[in-house]
């Protein structure tokens, strides 16, 4: 059994004597509490299973809001070297490019109260959420899927008007992954992909009213266009049926070559190859045009919330600008130093410092803005990465609190209809076709998102900069 043993203050380490297999050490960012609720499941030894991966370099890290995933944790990365270091689907998850944008207004809460119920079923009309759900409105035939795959959100603001040419300055990666190819995507995640752009997904998804509850640093929280009391969306989704199916292939095409390439993994769930194989350099393209459906999916469930903002309290008044979007389950290259890493981030956020230049010029000299949602009942935080997240942490952040419970068990525990019942006393609309989703949604059944934010401001991955707090839900 791992033990993770307190090294410096908020990080705790396994040793590679652990185990033989082991290449490089396990990291992990947590404090006292978390570290325990850690140790309830297999996420410390999933992580373990990531440090014996060909080309790992510097540790396997995990987050402070990680929990047990596929093959991978959630809230892990793992960086491995180029060009032969390997690359693992289950290191970026089935929903790739899941991930969050964040879009302030100038309204304040008595602004929007009046409006908010009928606001936010009019949500619910326009943003289809639920597992399999796909899209009414919008459906894109093979060309122009296969252009949005190939260029992201450019191609849907320039040629299918969604959204403002000015957005696309405010996207990670402009919301065009470099290499993406819709060639590596198979028929089958096309075919499932080709109606659900607009949709939600299941249950953690969801597009939330907030207001600015309190700021941590005024100046920084200004700069971005934060101030107390203002109201802002936050839109959770990521690639759907389209970037799952695309995970579903090249774990089993990776499985298939693995010992090919002469690589042995502990868990079959870690199924890798060598960036620069076929195998490797397919996966890449075809999850690069996964994660530009991602950033798709955002942009117009974003375009949305503004028509029905802008209908709702006017056309100025109800205007919301986008301040940023960050995804958190990726793979990207990166160079630190002389060394190009292939960088998987897992239920984990890129958080590059004000020194970056891969960040917007408006947001240099700053930092990138990182968004980490609580719950539907808790708080959200607005935070910018730092220079020094790249020796700290490869420049990653954590994602969320992360769930402290299972689906099934949180679903035994709460009842949907009396946590309904509760969130709307504290006056927190929600929009939800199911009861049972929504107790599986619980607060109590996610880590304490204050405490995981802390983590990651005194370890010095990130810093504070604004808290959010839920006014109106719509979960998937
Ligand atoms: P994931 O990407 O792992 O599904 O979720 C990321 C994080 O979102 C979770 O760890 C959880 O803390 C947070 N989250 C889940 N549901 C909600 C919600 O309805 N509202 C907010 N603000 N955060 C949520
Ligand atoms: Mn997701
Ligand atoms: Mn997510």
């Amino acid at each position: 059994r791992p033990t993770p043993e307190p090294v410096e203050d908020w990080i705790y380490e396994i040793g590679t004597s652990f185990r033989p297999d082991m290449r490089v050490p396990v990291r992990i960012f947590a404090d006292d509490v978390l570290i325990q609720q850690i140790q309830r499941d297999r996420s410390l030894r999933q992580l373990v299973n990531v440090s014996t991966l060909p080309g790992i370099v510097d540790a396997a890290l995990g987050m402070p809001d990680m929990h047990e995933g596929y093959g991978f944790p959630v809230g892990g990365v793992a960086a491995t070297r180029l060009p032969d270091g390997v690359i693992s689907p289950g290191g970026i998850g089935f929903d790739i490019n899941c991930g969050v944008r964040l879009l302030v207004s100038e309204l304040e809460e008595d602004d929007i109260r009046p409006v908010l119920e009928k606001l936010i079923h009019e949500v619910s009309r326009s943003v289809p959420a639920g597992f399999g759900r796909s899209s009414r409105k919008l459906s894109l035939n093979r060309r122009q899927l296969d252009h949005l795959l190939n260029d992201g959100v450019p191609y849907l603001v320039e040629e299918l008007h969604l959204g403002v040419s000015e957005d696309v300055h405010f996207l990670e990666s402009g919301g065009a992954m470099p290499g993406a190819k819709s060639t590596q995507v198979s028929e089958r995640a096309k075919q499932r992909g080709h109606d659900q752009l607009g949709t939600l997904g299941g249950g953690n998804h969801f597009v939330e009213i907030q207001l600015v509850d309190q700021v941590f640093d005024d100046d920084a929280a200004a700069q971005l266009g934060l101030f107390p009391g203002k109201i802002t969306v936050l839109v959770h989704t990521g690639s759907r049926g389209l970037g799952h199916q695309v995970c579903t292939d090249y774990v089993k095409r990776m499985d298939a070559v693995m010992t090919r390439h002469g690589i042995h993994v502990p868990d079959r769930q870690l199924a890798c190859a060598p960036f620069s194989s076929q195998a490797g350099q397919e996966y890449f393209a075809a999850m690069g045009a996964a994660a530009n459906y991602g950033f798709a999916n955002r942009q117009v469930i974003a375009h949305h919330m503004r028509r029905i903002f802008e209908e709702f309290l006017g056309e100025s008044r109800g205007a919301l600008r986008l301040i940023y979007d960050v995804a958190h389950n990726t793979a990207k290259v990166e160079r630190y130093g002389d060394d190009e890493l292939v960088v998987h981030r897992k239920g984990a956020t890129r958080a590059f410092g004000p020194s970056s230049r891969e960040i917007p010029p408006a947001y240099q000299g700053l930092g990138q803005p990182v968004f980490i949602p609580g719950s539907m009942g808790t708080a959200s935080y607005v935070l910018l990465g730092t220079d020094e997240a790249r020796d700290i942490s490869l420049a990653s952040c954590c994602h969320g609190a992360g769930r402290a419970m299972s689906r099934t068990q949180s679903k035994h525990e709460v009842r949907g209809a009396d946590l309904r019942h509760e969130l709307e006393d504290e006056g927190i609309a929600i929009e939800c076709t199911s009861n049972v989703e929504l107790a599986e949604e619980a607060p109590t059944a996610y880590k304490d998102v204050d405490r995981v934010v802390d983590v990651v401001h005194e370890a010095g991955m990130a810093r504070k900069v604004a808290r959010l707090r839920p006014i109106a839900v719509l979960k998937g």
